[in-house]
Protein backbone atom coordinates (compact mmCIF):
# COMPACT_ATOMS: atom_id res chain seq x y z
CA UNK A 1 0.00 0.00 0.00
CA UNK A 2 1.18 3.14 -1.04
CA UNK A 3 1.64 5.81 2.11
CA UNK A 4 -0.69 8.62 1.91
CA UNK A 5 1.05 12.30 0.75
CA UNK A 6 0.59 14.97 3.41
CA UNK A 7 -2.63 17.11 3.87
CA UNK A 8 -1.72 20.28 1.44
CA UNK A 9 -4.58 22.26 2.63
CA UNK A 10 -6.87 23.09 5.68
CA UNK A 11 -9.80 24.81 5.58
CA UNK A 12 -12.53 25.76 7.97
CA UNK A 13 -16.13 25.74 7.82
CA UNK A 14 -17.54 29.04 8.90
CA UNK A 15 -20.42 28.97 11.72
CA UNK A 16 -22.25 32.15 12.74
CA UNK A 17 -19.37 34.29 10.90
CA UNK A 18 -15.98 32.72 13.00
CA UNK A 19 -13.81 30.10 11.19
CA UNK A 20 -15.08 26.58 13.13
CA UNK A 21 -12.51 24.00 13.99
CA UNK A 22 -13.93 21.01 15.47
CA UNK A 23 -10.78 18.94 15.62
CA UNK A 24 -12.79 16.43 13.13
CA UNK A 25 -11.49 16.08 9.45
CA UNK A 26 -12.86 15.49 6.28
CA UNK A 27 -10.09 14.74 3.31
CA UNK A 28 -10.27 15.03 -0.10
CA UNK A 29 -8.02 13.09 -2.14
CA UNK A 30 -6.45 14.49 -5.41
CA UNK A 31 -8.60 12.24 -8.20
CA UNK A 32 -5.67 12.24 -10.80
CA UNK A 33 -3.44 10.80 -8.45
CA UNK A 34 -5.36 9.14 -5.40
CA UNK A 35 -2.70 8.38 -2.93
CA UNK A 36 -1.74 12.22 -2.79
CA UNK A 37 -4.57 14.39 0.34
CA UNK A 38 -5.23 17.52 -1.44
CA UNK A 39 -6.79 18.91 1.61
CA UNK A 40 -8.83 18.72 4.43
CA UNK A 41 -11.85 20.76 5.56
CA UNK A 42 -13.18 20.91 9.24
CA UNK A 43 -16.65 18.78 9.91
CA UNK A 44 -19.08 20.53 11.80
CA UNK A 45 -21.11 18.81 14.37
CA UNK A 46 -25.16 18.72 14.74
CA UNK A 47 -24.85 21.45 17.56
CA UNK A 48 -22.03 23.33 15.05
CA UNK A 49 -25.36 23.02 12.60
CA UNK A 50 -27.76 24.34 14.85
CA UNK A 51 -25.40 27.14 15.68
CA UNK A 52 -25.47 28.03 12.16
CA UNK A 53 -29.26 27.94 11.92
CA UNK A 54 -29.58 29.85 14.81
CA UNK A 55 -27.33 32.52 13.84
CA UNK A 56 -28.84 32.93 10.01
CA UNK A 57 -32.18 33.45 11.80
CA UNK A 58 -30.74 35.90 14.03
CA UNK A 59 -28.95 37.71 11.42
CA UNK A 60 -32.34 37.70 9.51
CA UNK A 61 -33.32 40.06 11.35
CA UNK A 62 -31.46 42.80 10.27
CA UNK A 63 -30.52 41.53 6.64
CA UNK A 64 -34.23 41.37 5.73
CA UNK A 65 -34.60 45.14 6.52
CA UNK A 66 -31.75 46.56 4.78
CA UNK A 67 -33.28 48.05 1.29
CA UNK A 68 -32.71 46.13 -1.53
CA UNK A 69 -29.53 48.49 -2.21
CA UNK A 70 -27.69 47.98 0.41
CA UNK A 71 -28.03 44.23 0.10
CA UNK A 72 -26.64 44.77 -3.17
CA UNK A 73 -23.78 46.74 -2.46
CA UNK A 74 -22.46 44.50 0.24
CA UNK A 75 -23.26 41.41 -1.85
CA UNK A 76 -21.05 42.73 -4.96
CA UNK A 77 -18.57 44.03 -2.68
CA UNK A 78 -18.17 40.21 -1.24
CA UNK A 79 -18.21 38.98 -4.74
CA UNK A 80 -15.58 41.25 -5.44
CA UNK A 81 -12.99 39.83 -2.16
CA UNK A 82 -13.75 36.31 -4.04
CA UNK A 83 -12.93 37.59 -7.47
CA UNK A 84 -9.56 38.53 -6.14
CA UNK A 85 -8.66 35.31 -5.28
CA UNK A 86 -10.04 33.28 -8.56
CA UNK A 87 -6.78 31.73 -10.09
CA UNK A 88 -6.02 30.01 -6.42
CA UNK A 89 -9.54 28.75 -6.01
CA UNK A 90 -9.71 27.58 -9.38
CA UNK A 91 -6.33 25.36 -9.21
CA UNK A 92 -7.54 23.79 -5.75
CA UNK A 93 -10.81 23.22 -7.36
CA UNK A 94 -8.64 21.52 -10.22
CA UNK A 95 -6.92 19.39 -7.77
CA UNK A 96 -10.44 18.36 -5.75
CA UNK A 97 -11.88 17.41 -7.99
CA UNK A 98 -9.87 17.16 -11.49
CA UNK A 99 -12.07 19.79 -13.85
CA UNK A 100 -9.35 20.99 -16.07
CA UNK A 101 -8.41 24.50 -14.90
CA UNK A 102 -10.15 26.29 -18.25
CA UNK A 103 -13.30 24.90 -16.76
CA UNK A 104 -12.59 25.94 -12.82
CA UNK A 105 -11.49 28.93 -13.00
CA UNK A 106 -14.37 29.68 -15.98
CA UNK A 107 -17.13 27.86 -13.83
CA UNK A 108 -15.98 30.88 -10.72
CA UNK A 109 -15.81 33.82 -13.45
CA UNK A 110 -18.92 32.62 -14.48
CA UNK A 111 -20.80 32.60 -11.06
CA UNK A 112 -19.46 35.89 -10.81
CA UNK A 113 -20.80 37.52 -13.32
CA UNK A 114 -24.40 35.57 -12.84
CA UNK A 115 -23.84 37.84 -9.15
CA UNK A 116 -23.78 40.92 -11.14
CA UNK A 117 -26.54 39.65 -14.09
CA UNK A 118 -29.04 39.25 -10.67
CA UNK A 119 -28.23 42.06 -8.83
CA UNK A 120 -29.26 43.92 -12.39
CA UNK A 121 -32.91 42.61 -12.08
CA UNK A 122 -33.37 41.96 -8.24
CA UNK A 123 -34.43 45.42 -7.24
CA UNK A 124 -37.06 45.60 -10.25
CA UNK A 125 -38.32 41.74 -9.78
CA UNK A 126 -39.26 42.54 -6.13
CA UNK A 127 -40.67 46.03 -5.82
CA UNK A 128 -44.22 46.04 -4.29
CA UNK A 129 -46.67 46.48 -7.39
CA UNK A 130 -49.38 49.00 -5.75
CA UNK A 131 -52.85 49.40 -7.52
CA UNK A 132 -55.98 51.09 -6.50
CA UNK A 133 -59.16 50.39 -8.78
CA UNK A 134 -62.98 50.21 -8.07
CA UNK A 135 -62.53 46.95 -6.58
CA UNK A 136 -60.32 48.61 -3.24
CA UNK A 137 -56.36 49.28 -2.65
CA UNK A 138 -54.27 46.29 -3.71
CA UNK A 139 -50.26 45.91 -2.63
CA UNK A 140 -48.31 42.78 -3.14
CA UNK A 141 -44.93 42.78 -1.28
CA UNK A 142 -42.30 39.82 -2.01
CA UNK A 143 -41.20 39.11 1.60
CA UNK A 144 -38.03 36.62 1.99
CA UNK A 145 -38.79 33.25 3.17
CA UNK A 146 -35.99 33.40 6.42
CA UNK A 147 -33.24 31.04 6.97
CA UNK A 148 -32.54 28.88 2.98
CA UNK A 149 -30.96 26.18 3.38
CA UNK A 150 -28.60 24.81 0.44
CA UNK A 151 -27.40 21.39 -0.19
CA UNK A 152 -24.85 21.22 -3.07
CA UNK A 153 -23.12 18.33 -5.20
CA UNK A 154 -19.34 18.33 -6.40
CA UNK A 155 -19.76 18.61 -10.11
CA UNK A 156 -19.86 22.22 -10.34
CA UNK A 157 -19.64 23.61 -6.56
CA UNK A 158 -19.28 26.96 -7.19
CA UNK A 159 -22.41 27.89 -9.78
CA UNK A 160 -24.67 25.44 -7.81
CA UNK A 161 -24.05 27.29 -4.79
CA UNK A 162 -23.98 30.65 -6.31
CA UNK A 163 -28.01 29.81 -7.95
CA UNK A 164 -28.86 29.68 -4.41
CA UNK A 165 -27.05 32.22 -2.21
CA UNK A 166 -26.93 35.06 -4.62
CA UNK A 167 -31.08 35.60 -5.42
CA UNK A 168 -31.49 34.08 -1.61
CA UNK A 169 -29.09 37.00 -0.32
CA UNK A 170 -30.43 39.57 -2.37
CA UNK A 171 -34.23 38.71 -1.70
CA UNK A 172 -33.13 39.13 2.06
CA UNK A 173 -32.96 35.44 2.91
CA UNK A 174 -29.91 34.32 5.12
CA UNK A 175 -28.19 31.21 4.12
CA UNK A 176 -26.68 28.04 5.27
CA UNK A 177 -24.84 25.85 2.47
CA UNK A 178 -23.60 21.82 2.87
CA UNK A 179 -21.28 21.40 0.14
CA UNK A 180 -20.71 18.00 -1.48
CA UNK A 181 -17.78 15.85 1.01
CA UNK A 182 -16.61 14.64 -2.61
CA UNK A 183 -15.18 18.52 -3.52
CA UNK A 184 -15.36 20.49 -0.48
CA UNK A 185 -12.66 22.57 -0.38
CA UNK A 186 -12.23 25.25 -3.01
CA UNK A 187 -16.40 26.22 -1.92
CA UNK A 188 -16.23 26.40 1.28
CA UNK A 189 -12.92 28.49 0.84
CA UNK A 190 -15.11 30.86 -1.54
CA UNK A 191 -17.67 30.99 1.02
CA UNK A 192 -16.09 31.61 3.71
CA UNK A 193 -14.56 34.68 1.79
CA UNK A 194 -18.13 35.81 0.59
CA UNK A 195 -19.83 35.10 4.14
CA UNK A 196 -16.61 36.78 5.86
CA UNK A 197 -17.43 40.10 4.05
CA UNK A 198 -20.94 40.21 4.95
CA UNK A 199 -22.56 40.71 8.62
CA UNK A 200 -22.08 37.80 10.77
CA UNK A 201 -24.62 34.68 10.58
CA UNK A 202 -25.70 35.81 7.23
CA UNK A 203 -23.83 33.10 5.28
CA UNK A 204 -22.32 30.24 6.95
CA UNK A 205 -20.77 27.12 5.61
CA UNK A 206 -21.25 23.36 7.26
CA UNK A 207 -19.06 21.00 6.17
CA UNK A 208 -19.76 16.83 6.64
CA UNK A 209 -21.80 14.19 4.53
CA UNK A 210 -25.10 12.61 4.92
CA UNK A 211 -25.92 13.33 8.64
CA UNK A 212 -25.14 17.05 8.21
CA UNK A 213 -26.87 17.61 5.69
CA UNK A 214 -29.76 16.09 7.35
CA UNK A 215 -29.49 18.15 10.28
CA UNK A 216 -29.33 21.16 8.16
CA UNK A 217 -32.49 20.40 6.16
CA UNK A 218 -34.59 19.26 9.03
CA UNK A 219 -33.64 21.86 11.17
CA UNK A 220 -37.15 23.61 12.14
CA UNK A 221 -35.57 27.38 11.69
CA UNK A 222 -35.52 26.70 8.24
CA UNK A 223 -37.68 28.08 5.94
CA UNK A 224 -36.71 26.92 2.45
CA UNK A 225 -34.76 24.17 0.95
CA UNK A 226 -32.70 24.51 -2.21
CA UNK A 227 -30.87 21.32 -3.33
CA UNK A 228 -28.82 19.65 -6.07
CA UNK A 229 -27.95 16.09 -6.29
CA UNK A 230 -29.37 12.64 -6.76
CA UNK A 231 -33.30 11.30 -6.46
CA UNK A 232 -32.31 9.06 -3.69
CA UNK A 233 -31.42 12.35 -1.31
CA UNK A 234 -33.60 14.54 -2.57
CA UNK A 235 -36.35 12.08 -1.47
CA UNK A 236 -35.06 11.96 2.12
CA UNK A 237 -34.80 15.94 2.12
CA UNK A 238 -38.58 16.16 1.00
CA UNK A 239 -39.50 13.46 3.90
CA UNK A 240 -38.10 16.41 6.56
CA UNK A 241 -39.84 19.30 4.46
CA UNK A 242 -42.86 17.18 4.15
CA UNK A 243 -42.91 17.06 8.15
CA UNK A 244 -41.68 20.73 8.82
CA UNK A 245 -44.45 22.22 5.51
CA UNK A 246 -41.17 23.82 3.78
CA UNK A 247 -40.94 24.38 0.47
CA UNK A 248 -38.29 23.39 -1.31
CA UNK A 249 -36.48 23.61 -4.97
CA UNK A 250 -34.94 20.67 -6.35
CA UNK A 251 -32.72 20.32 -9.42
CA UNK A 252 -31.87 16.48 -9.78
CA UNK A 253 -30.50 14.66 -12.31
CA UNK A 254 -30.95 14.54 -16.31
CA UNK A 255 -30.67 12.29 -19.08
CA UNK A 256 -30.48 14.51 -21.93
CA UNK A 257 -31.24 13.45 -25.66
CA UNK A 258 -29.76 15.56 -27.98
CA UNK A 259 -31.90 15.10 -31.51
CA UNK A 260 -29.88 15.18 -34.66
CA UNK A 261 -32.76 15.89 -38.07
CA UNK A 262 -32.05 14.70 -41.39
CA UNK A 263 -30.55 18.85 -42.10
CA UNK A 264 -27.97 19.02 -38.92
CA UNK A 265 -25.06 20.73 -40.10
CA UNK A 266 -22.28 18.25 -39.29
CA UNK A 267 -19.28 20.89 -39.81
CA UNK A 268 -16.41 20.37 -37.52
CA UNK A 269 -17.33 23.45 -35.38
CA UNK A 270 -20.92 21.84 -34.66
CA UNK A 271 -19.35 18.61 -34.10
CA UNK A 272 -17.08 20.01 -31.70
CA UNK A 273 -20.25 21.58 -29.98
CA UNK A 274 -21.88 18.61 -29.97
CA UNK A 275 -18.88 16.60 -28.64
CA UNK A 276 -18.30 18.95 -26.12
CA UNK A 277 -21.71 18.81 -25.06
CA UNK A 278 -21.33 15.39 -23.58
CA UNK A 279 -18.03 14.93 -22.44
CA UNK A 280 -17.13 18.20 -20.95
CA UNK A 281 -15.97 17.69 -17.74
CA UNK A 282 -16.13 14.03 -18.47
CA UNK A 283 -19.69 14.08 -18.67
CA UNK A 284 -20.29 14.69 -15.06
CA UNK A 285 -22.80 17.18 -15.79
CA UNK A 286 -26.48 17.36 -15.19
CA UNK A 287 -27.13 18.62 -18.61
CA UNK A 288 -24.81 16.97 -20.51
CA UNK A 289 -26.27 15.11 -23.92
CA UNK A 290 -26.09 11.88 -22.64
CA UNK A 291 -27.85 10.06 -25.27
CA UNK A 292 -27.25 11.14 -29.23
CA UNK A 293 -30.31 9.95 -31.78
CA UNK A 294 -29.29 11.02 -35.47
CA UNK A 295 -31.78 10.66 -38.15
CA UNK A 296 -31.17 7.14 -39.92
CA UNK A 297 -29.88 8.87 -43.43
CA UNK A 298 -26.77 10.56 -41.12
CA UNK A 299 -25.82 7.67 -38.90
CA UNK A 300 -22.89 6.74 -40.44
CA UNK A 301 -21.83 10.52 -41.79
CA UNK A 302 -22.06 11.48 -38.20
CA UNK A 303 -20.43 8.59 -36.65
CA UNK A 304 -17.64 8.98 -38.85
CA UNK A 305 -17.21 12.87 -38.34
CA UNK A 306 -17.78 12.47 -34.42
CA UNK A 307 -14.37 10.07 -33.63
CA UNK A 308 -12.85 12.08 -36.21
CA UNK A 309 -13.17 15.82 -34.57
CA UNK A 310 -12.85 14.07 -31.20
CA UNK A 311 -9.38 12.66 -32.05
CA UNK A 312 -7.72 16.05 -31.51
CA UNK A 313 -10.19 17.29 -29.20
CA UNK A 314 -10.23 15.22 -26.55
CA UNK A 315 -7.02 14.56 -24.64
CA UNK A 316 -7.11 12.57 -21.85
CA UNK A 317 -4.90 13.05 -18.66
CA UNK A 318 -3.97 15.04 -15.54
CA UNK A 319 -5.92 18.30 -16.00
CA UNK A 320 -2.45 20.29 -14.99
CA UNK A 321 -1.04 19.29 -18.06
CA UNK A 322 -1.53 22.00 -21.04
CA UNK A 323 -3.71 20.67 -24.23
CA UNK A 324 -5.16 17.66 -21.52
CA UNK A 325 -9.24 18.37 -22.36
CA UNK A 326 -10.46 15.11 -20.08
CA UNK A 327 -9.49 14.51 -16.49
CA UNK A 328 -10.59 11.70 -14.12
CA UNK A 329 -13.85 10.88 -12.80
CA UNK A 330 -14.51 11.71 -9.25
CA UNK A 331 -13.74 8.32 -7.50
CA UNK A 332 -13.71 4.85 -7.94
CA UNK A 333 -17.36 4.13 -8.34
CA UNK A 334 -18.12 6.21 -10.67
CA UNK A 335 -15.54 4.56 -12.92
CA UNK A 336 -16.53 1.43 -12.17
CA UNK A 337 -20.46 2.44 -12.95
CA UNK A 338 -19.26 3.85 -16.65
CA UNK A 339 -17.38 0.20 -17.36
CA UNK A 340 -20.48 -1.46 -16.00
CA UNK A 341 -22.83 0.30 -18.52
CA UNK A 342 -20.55 0.17 -21.48
CA UNK A 343 -19.52 -3.70 -20.57
CA UNK A 344 -23.08 -4.08 -20.30
CA UNK A 345 -23.78 -2.39 -23.93
CA UNK A 346 -20.99 -4.28 -25.69
CA UNK A 347 -22.45 -7.54 -24.35
CA UNK A 348 -25.95 -6.87 -26.07
CA UNK A 349 -24.06 -6.10 -29.21
CA UNK A 350 -22.84 -2.41 -28.59
CA UNK A 351 -19.53 -1.68 -30.23
CA UNK A 352 -17.38 1.04 -27.79
CA UNK A 353 -15.41 3.56 -29.86
CA UNK A 354 -12.63 4.83 -27.94
CA UNK A 355 -12.42 8.59 -28.60
CA UNK A 356 -9.71 11.01 -28.87
CA UNK A 357 -6.00 10.17 -27.15
CA UNK A 358 -4.20 9.53 -23.91
CA UNK A 359 -1.55 12.21 -22.64
CA UNK A 360 -0.14 9.58 -20.39
CA UNK A 361 -0.93 5.70 -20.36
CA UNK A 362 0.69 5.71 -16.20
CA UNK A 363 -1.57 8.38 -15.35
CA UNK A 364 -4.74 7.28 -16.51
CA UNK A 365 -3.93 4.10 -15.16
CA UNK A 366 -3.25 5.13 -11.19
CA UNK A 367 -6.19 7.86 -11.11
CA UNK A 368 -9.74 7.60 -11.87
CA UNK A 369 -10.02 7.45 -15.08
CA UNK A 370 -12.67 6.61 -18.14
CA UNK A 371 -11.57 7.15 -21.65
CA UNK A 372 -14.62 9.15 -23.55
CA UNK A 373 -16.14 6.58 -25.46
CA UNK A 374 -18.87 6.62 -27.87
CA UNK A 375 -21.23 3.31 -28.18
CA UNK A 376 -22.87 2.93 -31.63
CA UNK A 377 -25.48 -0.09 -32.09
CA UNK A 378 -27.09 0.02 -29.22
CA UNK A 379 -30.98 0.19 -27.65
CA UNK A 380 -33.23 2.38 -25.97
CA UNK A 381 -33.96 -0.66 -23.26
CA UNK A 382 -29.67 -0.95 -22.61
CA UNK A 383 -28.84 0.55 -19.33
CA UNK A 384 -26.59 3.01 -20.61
CA UNK A 385 -29.39 4.81 -22.72
CA UNK A 386 -32.24 4.42 -20.05
CA UNK A 387 -30.12 5.46 -17.15
CA UNK A 388 -28.10 8.64 -16.31
CA UNK A 389 -24.19 7.22 -16.59
CA UNK A 390 -22.78 10.83 -15.76
CA UNK A 391 -19.56 9.97 -16.99
CA UNK A 392 -17.71 9.53 -20.60
CA UNK A 393 -19.88 6.84 -22.44
CA UNK A 394 -22.53 8.58 -24.98
CA UNK A 395 -24.89 6.03 -26.65
CA UNK A 396 -25.76 6.77 -30.30
CA UNK A 397 -28.90 5.60 -31.90
CA UNK A 398 -30.89 6.08 -34.76
CA UNK A 399 -34.36 7.16 -35.66
CA UNK A 400 -36.03 7.33 -38.50
CA UNK A 401 -39.25 9.91 -38.10
CA UNK A 402 -39.51 12.90 -35.81
CA UNK A 403 -42.91 11.74 -34.05
CA UNK A 404 -41.11 8.49 -33.30
CA UNK A 405 -38.07 10.24 -31.89
CA UNK A 406 -40.25 13.09 -29.76
CA UNK A 407 -41.83 9.81 -28.03
CA UNK A 408 -38.31 8.01 -27.51
CA UNK A 409 -37.11 11.26 -25.94
CA UNK A 410 -40.15 11.46 -23.81
CA UNK A 411 -40.32 7.88 -22.73
CA UNK A 412 -37.96 8.38 -19.44
CA UNK A 413 -38.88 9.36 -16.21
CA UNK A 414 -36.50 12.37 -16.22
CA UNK A 415 -36.54 15.46 -17.98
CA UNK A 416 -33.80 18.22 -17.67
CA UNK A 417 -32.48 19.34 -20.68
CA UNK A 418 -32.83 18.32 -24.38
CA UNK A 419 -31.41 19.25 -27.97
CA UNK A 420 -32.32 19.33 -31.47
CA UNK A 421 -30.04 20.04 -34.32
CA UNK A 422 -31.35 21.31 -37.80
CA UNK A 423 -30.03 24.08 -39.80
CA UNK A 424 -33.83 24.90 -39.53
CA UNK A 425 -34.21 26.83 -36.59
CA UNK A 426 -37.77 27.25 -36.81
CA UNK A 427 -38.36 23.93 -36.98
CA UNK A 428 -35.59 22.89 -33.96
CA UNK A 429 -37.99 25.13 -31.82
CA UNK A 430 -41.51 23.43 -32.98
CA UNK A 431 -39.95 19.86 -32.41
CA UNK A 432 -37.98 21.49 -29.20
CA UNK A 433 -41.40 22.59 -27.67
CA UNK A 434 -42.97 18.99 -28.31
CA UNK A 435 -39.96 17.57 -25.44
CA UNK A 436 -40.96 16.99 -21.91
CA UNK A 437 -37.74 18.58 -20.67
CA UNK A 438 -37.42 22.22 -18.56
CA UNK A 439 -34.75 23.03 -20.95
CA UNK A 440 -34.15 22.60 -24.44
CA UNK A 441 -30.92 23.72 -26.46
CA UNK A 442 -30.98 24.45 -30.22
CA UNK A 443 -27.50 23.73 -31.61
CA UNK A 444 -25.91 23.32 -28.92
CA UNK A 445 -25.97 21.55 -25.85
CA UNK A 446 -24.83 21.89 -22.29
CA UNK A 447 -22.58 25.01 -21.02
CA UNK A 448 -22.58 26.64 -24.80
CA UNK A 449 -26.37 26.82 -25.17
CA UNK A 450 -26.53 28.54 -21.52
CA UNK A 451 -28.29 31.72 -21.02
CA UNK A 452 -28.46 33.49 -18.10
CA UNK A 453 -31.54 35.32 -18.55
CA UNK A 454 -33.32 31.48 -19.20
CA UNK A 455 -34.99 29.44 -16.21
CA UNK A 456 -32.96 26.17 -15.56
CA UNK A 457 -34.51 23.17 -14.01
CA UNK A 458 -36.69 19.71 -14.22
CA UNK A 459 -39.88 18.23 -14.86
CA UNK A 460 -40.77 14.80 -14.11
CA UNK A 461 -38.11 13.07 -12.17
CA UNK A 462 -35.73 16.16 -12.49
CA UNK A 463 -37.24 18.37 -9.93
CA UNK A 464 -38.89 21.14 -9.54
CA UNK A 465 -38.09 24.61 -9.12
CA UNK A 466 -35.56 26.82 -11.43
CA UNK A 467 -32.59 28.52 -11.11
CA UNK A 468 -31.11 31.16 -13.31
CA UNK A 469 -33.29 33.79 -14.93
CA UNK A 470 -36.24 36.10 -13.59
CA UNK A 471 -37.79 32.69 -12.02
CA UNK A 472 -34.77 31.43 -9.96
CA UNK A 473 -34.50 34.68 -8.18
CA UNK A 474 -38.42 34.65 -7.47
CA UNK A 475 -37.63 31.47 -5.98
CA UNK A 476 -36.71 33.13 -2.78
CA UNK A 477 -39.34 35.30 -2.23
CA UNK A 478 -42.98 35.13 -1.45
CA UNK A 479 -45.62 37.05 -1.88
CA UNK A 480 -47.54 39.26 0.60
CA UNK A 481 -51.11 40.47 -0.86
CA UNK A 482 -52.24 43.80 1.53
CA UNK A 483 -56.04 44.39 0.43
CA UNK A 484 -58.65 47.28 1.05
CA UNK A 485 -61.84 46.68 -0.51
CA UNK A 486 -63.18 50.13 -1.83
CA UNK A 487 -66.67 49.15 -0.70
CA UNK A 488 -67.91 45.78 -0.11
CA UNK A 489 -70.46 45.98 -2.94
CA UNK A 490 -67.54 46.88 -5.74
CA UNK A 491 -64.88 44.47 -4.10
CA UNK A 492 -63.86 40.73 -5.95
CA UNK A 493 -64.86 38.77 -3.06
CA UNK A 494 -67.45 35.84 -3.34
CA UNK A 495 -71.03 37.50 -3.23
CA UNK A 496 -73.49 36.44 -0.50
CA UNK A 497 -70.25 35.00 1.30
CA UNK A 498 -72.21 35.22 4.75
CA UNK A 499 -74.62 33.32 3.84
P1 LIG B 1 -25.96 13.33 -4.07
O1 LIG B 1 -27.44 13.40 -4.14
O2 LIG B 1 -25.30 12.06 -3.71
O3 LIG B 1 -25.41 14.41 -3.01
C1 LIG B 1 -25.77 15.77 -3.08
C2 LIG B 1 -25.55 16.42 -1.72
O4 LIG B 1 -26.48 15.89 -0.77
C3 LIG B 1 -24.16 16.22 -1.12
O5 LIG B 1 -23.74 17.43 -0.54
C4 LIG B 1 -24.41 15.17 -0.05
O6 LIG B 1 -23.46 15.16 1.00
C5 LIG B 1 -25.78 15.60 0.46
N1 LIG B 1 -26.53 14.59 1.22
C6 LIG B 1 -26.35 13.25 1.25
N2 LIG B 1 -27.28 12.67 2.06
C7 LIG B 1 -28.05 13.66 2.55
C8 LIG B 1 -29.19 13.71 3.42
N3 LIG B 1 -29.71 12.60 3.94
N4 LIG B 1 -29.75 14.91 3.68
C9 LIG B 1 -29.26 16.05 3.13
N5 LIG B 1 -28.18 16.07 2.32
C10 LIG B 1 -27.58 14.90 2.02
O7 LIG B 1 -25.48 13.87 -5.51
P2 LIG B 1 -24.02 13.98 -6.09
O8 LIG B 1 -23.48 12.63 -6.37
O9 LIG B 1 -23.19 14.90 -5.25
O10 LIG B 1 -24.34 14.74 -7.48
C11 LIG B 1 -24.66 14.07 -8.64
C12 LIG B 1 -26.12 14.22 -9.01
O11 LIG B 1 -26.49 15.60 -9.02
C13 LIG B 1 -26.41 13.73 -10.42
O12 LIG B 1 -27.61 12.99 -10.44
C14 LIG B 1 -26.56 15.02 -11.22
O13 LIG B 1 -27.29 14.89 -12.41
C15 LIG B 1 -27.21 15.90 -10.22
N6 LIG B 1 -27.06 17.32 -10.61
C16 LIG B 1 -28.16 18.03 -10.98
C17 LIG B 1 -28.03 19.37 -11.41
C18 LIG B 1 -29.21 20.20 -11.82
O14 LIG B 1 -29.08 21.41 -11.94
N7 LIG B 1 -30.38 19.62 -12.06
C19 LIG B 1 -26.75 19.95 -11.43
C20 LIG B 1 -25.66 19.18 -11.05
C21 LIG B 1 -25.82 17.87 -10.63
Amino acid sequence: MTARAEVRETVLSLVAGEPYDSGDWLERENPVRPSEVVGRVSIVSSDGVDAAVVAADQAFVGWSALSVEDRIDQVLRACDAVAAEDEQLATLLTLEMGKVPAGTLGEIRFANTFARYCAGIVADLIKPRRTVDASGRLEVVHEPFGVVAAVTPWNAPVILSYLKVIPALLTGNTVVLKPSPLAPLAITRLLSTLGSNLPAGVLSVVNGDGPVGAALTGHPLVRKVAFTGGSTVARHIMRATAENLVPSVMELGGNDAAVFLADAELSEAQMELAILGSFLSSGQVCMAAKRLYVHSSRIEEFTDAYVRVAKDLLVTGDPLKPGVTIGPLINRAAVARVEELTAAAVARGATAHVLGTVQSESVVAEGYFALPTLLTGVRDDDRVVAEEQFGPVVPLLSFDDVDEVVERVNNDPLGLGSSVWSADVDRAFAIGRRLKTGYTFINSHNRYGMSMKAPFGGMKGSGFGREYGPDGVLEYVQAHSLFAPAATEDAQGYPGQSS
